[in-house]
């Protein structure tokens, strides 16, 4: 199949983009400028050289035109993934840095498919955890008949109200622009918890690492002794189940209207620190213990968000990594970093 994949340099794209690869398909990848666009095709050389990846400059998704040539091909896509989008806790205006680039983004591309992308089929939209958790109850189990009740004035109040907004507001957007436009195309959505694994994606400096990797980076490079993000929803998926759900869910004419709620299972930060310290014994000096004055975190006392993640397991048949298999693979890949 012939598929765009928008947001190629991002760390969960990488994933993707290398999935799709392995699975036959062919690609092309938008990316904000073309240095980014030739370290992906300089990771693929074998890809680039035989034509199955490519890839189109698209600077600011923000503009609800951003899509309208990228969606345009000989020979025309069949599929799109959409994974760009802000994920970070650092927005100083939301509605700038987060809401825009997200909704605008995600109905614009929508938008260019239905008009100038006829031979369409499926379009499959990295979501999130953050459009379906309800903060106000934490320990309820949910699935994909869930939605978060985040309100248009808490979306400009604070950097994580903004980013769960940013990923609610696309999604239901998503959603409406298909039930009114009844386009070629159907929509298939993936939401996933905290994405934890290796990095493949081309990384200059560790003080570039993706967001949701920030954690384990804390953890073992002894950081986290002074400072850790905070365990958060306590639910993860590896990175590359997750790539896997969302190369099934273009394959698979049944994932067609659904949202997959794509967990792996719980985790607390100090699961991570006992992983990292048992596997990795020349870590231990620098991983914290719960005797530190910071301690990694360990699950609230009332519980923690409950998950049914069997739509994923029974339609696109994904089978979810442990925790420890995501641990030790994504330090392995940080371990370069170490000394730099
Ligand atoms: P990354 O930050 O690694 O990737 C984000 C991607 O989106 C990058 O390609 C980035 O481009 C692009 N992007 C961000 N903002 C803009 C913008 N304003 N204009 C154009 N492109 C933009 O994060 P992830 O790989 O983790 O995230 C990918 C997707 O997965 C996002 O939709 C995110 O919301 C979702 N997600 C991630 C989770 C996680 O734990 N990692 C959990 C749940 C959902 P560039 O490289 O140029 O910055």
């Amino acid at each position: 199949t012939r598929i765009l994949l928008t947001g190629g340099s991002g760390f969960i794209a990488a994933h993707v983009l290398e999935t799709l690869l392995q699975r036959g398909h062919s690609v092309v990848t938008t990316v904000r400028t073309a240095q980014k666009g030739k370290h992906i095709l300089d990771a693929h050389p074998q890809h680039s050289r035989n034509g199955t990846l490519n890839f189109v400059v698209v600077d600011d998704i923000a503009r609800l035109t951003a899509f309208d040539d990228a969606v345009v091909s000989d020979p025309p896509f069949e599929a799109v993934v959409h994974t760009a989008s802000p994920y970070h806790f650092k927005s100083q205006d939301n509605k700038k840095e987060l809401l825009e680039p997200a909704i605008n983004g995600t109905v614009g591309l929508l938008e260019a498919v239905f008009k100038k992308a006829p031979t369409v089929k499926r379009v499959v939209i990295t979501s999130s955890s953050a459009a379906v958790l309800d903060q106000s109850q934490p320990t309820k189990v949910y699935n994909e008949d869930d939605w978060c009740p985040v309100t248009e004035e808490q979306a400009l109040v604070g950097p994580a109200n903004g980013y769960r907004a940013s990923k609610t507001f696309a999604e239901r957007g998503a959603w409406k622009f298909v039930e009114e436009k009844k386009p070629n195309f159907s929509l298939a959505v993936c939401n996933p918890p905290l994405v934890l694994g290796p990095v493949l994606h081309y990384l200059d400096s560790i003080s570039n690492l993706n967001t949701s990797n920030q954690r384990i980076w804390a953890i073992m490079s002894g950081a986290a002794k002074k400072s850790v993000p905070p365990t958060g929803n306590h639910l993860f998926v590896d990175v590359r189940d997750l790539a896997l759900g969302h190369a099934l869910a273009v394959e698979k004419p049944e994932a067609g209207g659904k949202r997959f709620f794509m967990v792996g299972g719980k985790f607390s930060n100090k699961e991570i620190a006992e992983i990292v310290a048992d596997s990795f014994p020349e870590l231990k000096d620098k991983v914290p213990t719960s005797e530190d004055a910071l301690k990694p975190g360990d699950y609230p006392a009332g519980g923690s968000y409950g998950f049914d993640n069997s739509r994923s397991k029974e339609v696109l048949g994904v089978q979810y990594r442990s925790l420890k298999e995501t641990i030790v693979d994504a330090v392995k890949s940080l371990q370069p970093f170490e000394e730099k």
